[in-house]
């Protein structure tokens, strides 16, 4: 397993990151012994940053992953998140000052540790810029100061908030998701210049596309347009076709940008951690790699809305330049 640093936090990550989210039944019900086998098989192979969130699984997948890493919480890093709790605004989201000290220990409890190495604002899409800044933060940098949390992160879809945020307010880490993988590429043009010129961390998440580069394909719940869909599942079956595998050649691409310091892949079954950890270490082939971006060509950096109109893409581009003119 290869390590980078993660910004200037001095944490040495695991290249591939364990995203815990489908430990809490996310894309569907799994067995948790299998969860269990998942994670001991990615600590065996040197994974050592493990992401999970409140909302996964309505604080199943905390439950589970503190389960699982009890009496080996000292192997790993630890990065969870505050204020999204559910699907949709306004009762799934809670930015308050108040409930992050709750939100904070309540993962404590559940993940049976007595600090979390990462904690983040999670999709900070769905709230006022000025509350997560002037409330939210604040109340994350008082949980540092009392020992609780060691890092602080903003994590969410559209791009430029999280830039915009990470600019005006002292974080440690971006956690983009869905924009640095085999159908989307757009965290290069907004984040990673910013990340390498500020110090920021920079982590990202979803390098298949959330399910959809894979051989499986996307999950009913799945947010990209139709067409997305369908131009995966013919890379899919263009691959199985030649016995090749849709979801090595997507680790191979995520996982050979260098100025991410972790790549999160959703797993919760020791087969996806022996495929992913030997698309690490294979070579690549380079003309099924060429091919398979040309068939997704058509659809590539299509993206959905997210969170409040305010903090779309246009809208804070839009907002910047005119605070500038
Ligand atoms: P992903 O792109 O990592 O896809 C996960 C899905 O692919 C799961 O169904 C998993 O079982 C399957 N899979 C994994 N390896 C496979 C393989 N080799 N072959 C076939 N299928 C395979 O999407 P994700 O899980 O949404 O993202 C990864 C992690 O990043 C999440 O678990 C979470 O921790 C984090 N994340 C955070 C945010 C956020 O903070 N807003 C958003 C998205 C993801």
């Amino acid at each position: 397993m290869q390590y980078r640093t993660l910004g200037q936090t001095g944490l040495e990550v695991s290249i591939l990151g364990f995203g815990a989210s489908p430990l809490g039944n996310e894309f569907r019900e799994i067995d948790p012994a299998e969860g269990q086998r998942a994670v001991d098989a990615a600590l065996d192979a040197g994974i050592n940053y493990f992401d999970v969130a409140p909302y996964y699984g309505r604080t199943l997948a905390e439950e589970r992953l503190g389960t699982f890493l009890d009496g080996k919480r000292d192997r790993v890093f630890l990065a969870t998140k505050v204020a999204r709790y559910g699907k949709a605004l306004p009762d799934g989201f809670d930015f308050s000052a108040e409930r992050m000290v709750q939100s904070v220990e309540a993962s404590l409890r559940r993940l049976r540790t007595d600090v979390i190495d990462v904690i983040q604002v999670h999709d900070v899409e769905f709230g006022d810029p000025d509350v997560i800044i002037n409330e939210t933060l604040p109340a994350l940098e008082r949980l540092r100061q009392a020992g609780k949390v060691r890092f602080i992160g903003v994590t969410g879809y559209p791009l430029q908030i999280l830039r915009a945020l990470a600019d005006q307010a002292p974080v440690d880490a971006i956690l983009s998701y869905c924009h640095y993988n085999l159908l989307d590429t757009r965290m290069d043009a907004v984040l990673t210049p910013f990340a390498q010129a500020s110090g920021v961390g920079l982590i990202s998440a979803s390098p298949l596309h959330m399910g959809m580069l894979t051989q499986r394909g996307a999950p009913a719940w799945h947010p990209a347009p139709e067409a997305v869909k369908v131009a995966s599942e013919t890379a899919a079956a263009w691959c199985a076709e030649r016995g090749l595998d849709l979801a090595t050649l997507a680790m191979q691409f995520a996982l050979a940008h260098e100025a991410v310091a972790t790549t999160l892949v959703g797993m919760s079954s020791t087969r996806s951690v022996a495929r992913n950890v030997a698309a690490l270490e294979a070579p690549m082939d380079e003309t099924a790699m060429a091919a398979v971006r040309e068939l997704l060509a058509p659809v590539a950096d299509v993206t959905w809305p997210s969170g409040l109109p305010q903090n779309q893409d246009d809208a804070v581009l839009a907002a910047l330049s005119s605070e500038a003119a």
